[in-house]
């Protein structure tokens, strides 16, 4: 069977990895021809909006799936044409807009910050003003990592920076935003799941999640001190939301805990990096259950493997020393073959054990290593 997958970064190159055993083909679709799907894949380098790409990409192909949302509508019609896509569209359209899944987390009855969209700078002037301080102006599309969004205290310039919030964030977009009330989280969540061609439906365990600098830094799982009211609070999030946009594939959907509560704060429709532990960590992964679901295959277990406690550290920037790393016990390491640059997510770690202060330990001890050397890992096939 062959997959195609729009995009060519690491999650297509994760895909790859997980279907090649499954006797699985791939062709990706990326801009760059560095796009590191390309070292294990067949790579189509192209415009996302390039017809003739789009054409190459669909030819022969079993279906095509995505490694991020943000998709012109225009690309998902013409892939819709020429080849079955999954996740639908739709997911994607919603996965797009900050307002949007706001409004489908409140219809499957999950909370949300307090929200108000905004377009022009008297709109945002009210916004701000009936959310209150402090808050965070986002915008609608486009958003990620962190990227697209002012976070704003009360101040007595409050007026001038407002123009300026508004300045920056509506350069060069539609101008959407979106003003959320600070939420006082206790810390992040994450939940992921699958859904399959036949309904079936299989959820991950909480996966607690830690950002540095806006960029996920460390994963948990199951994230500790999750009670079982929690996880089926999640759970029947997870489940309403597949079942509602007929989702086919994975869905990952970023919470925010406070006490017994939680509220949802976005989601990926697509394989996301706060589940990058299930390769290790997971009986079968949010890669190989992608593909088996967007393919119409069964479902393989979400139960936690190789020990029950998986911890998975981001490597931003540069990977870790190769010889000291592989020295870990336990230590996984996934170099992407990115060249290193600041901020760039180029590979990450996961450590599986039985013991959950043992697997926070390893992760810590890895984080300890300090940088590689430059070219000590292999950067090209
Ligand atoms: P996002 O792009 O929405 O995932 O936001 C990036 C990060 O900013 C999140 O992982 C949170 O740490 C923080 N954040 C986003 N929205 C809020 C909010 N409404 N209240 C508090 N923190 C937030």
């Amino acid at each position: 069977m062959r997959v195609g997958i729009l995009g060519g970064g690491q999650l297509a190159r994760m895909l790859v990895l997980a279907g090649t055993p499954l006797g699985l083909r791939f062709r990706c679709l990326d801009p760059s021809p560095d796009a590191v799907a390309g070292h294990v894949s067949e790579l189509v380098v192209g415009a996302f909006d390039d017809p003739a790409a789009l054409r190459q990409l669909a030819a022969g192909v079993d279906v095509i799936t995505f490694e991020f949302e943000n998709v012109p509508a225009s690309t998902t019609e013409l892939l819709l044409q020429h080849a079955t896509v999954r996740p639908h569209p739709r997911a994607l359209a919603i996965g797009q807009d900050r307002l949007l899944e706001k409004q489908l987390f409140a219809r499957m009855g999950m909370g949300t910050a307090p929200y108000q969209p905004a377009h022009t700078l008297p709109e945002l002037r009210a916004a701000v003003a009936a959310i209150g301080t402090p808050c965070i102006v986002k915008t609608r599309r486009l958003g990620y990592d962190g990227h697209g969004q002012v976070r704003l205290r009360d101040a007595s310039d409050l007026d001038a920076v407002l123009a300026r919030t508004h300045a920056e964030l509506t350069r060069g977009n539609d101008g959407g935003l979106i003003v959320e009330g600070f939420v006082p989280f206790q810390r992040e969540l994450s939940v992921l799941a699958a859904r399959g061609l036949d309904g079936a439906i299989a959820v991950w365990p909480l996966v607690e999640n830690v950002h540095e600098s806006g960029i996920l830094a460390t994963s948990r799982a199951p994230a500790p001190a999750v009670d079982a009211p929690l996880q089926r609070t999640a759970t029947a999030f997870i489940t309403a939301v597949l079942q509602e946009l007929d989702y086919i594939g994975v869905l990952a959907i970023e919470l925010f805990q406070l006490g017994d509560t939680l509220l949802a704060n976005e989601m990926a429709p697509r394989v996301h990096n706060s589940g990058h532990w299930t390769i290790e960590g997971s009986v079968c992964s949010q890669f190989e259950n992608h593909l088996r679901a967007v393919l119409g295959l069964p479902l393989g277990s979400t139960a936690m493997a190789g020990g029950g406690h998986a911890t998975m550290v981001n490597c931003i920037g540069e990977l870790p020393p190769r010889t000291a790393s592989l020295h870990l016990p336990g230590v996984h390491v996934h170099a992407y073959g990115k060249t290193p640059r600041p901020g760039r997510k180029v590979g990450h770690a996961t450590v599986v054990d039985a013991d959950r202060a043992r697997a926070d330990a390893m992760a810590a001890a890895l984080r300890a290593l300090g940088q590689a050397r430059p070219g000590e890992w292999p950067l090209t096939r």
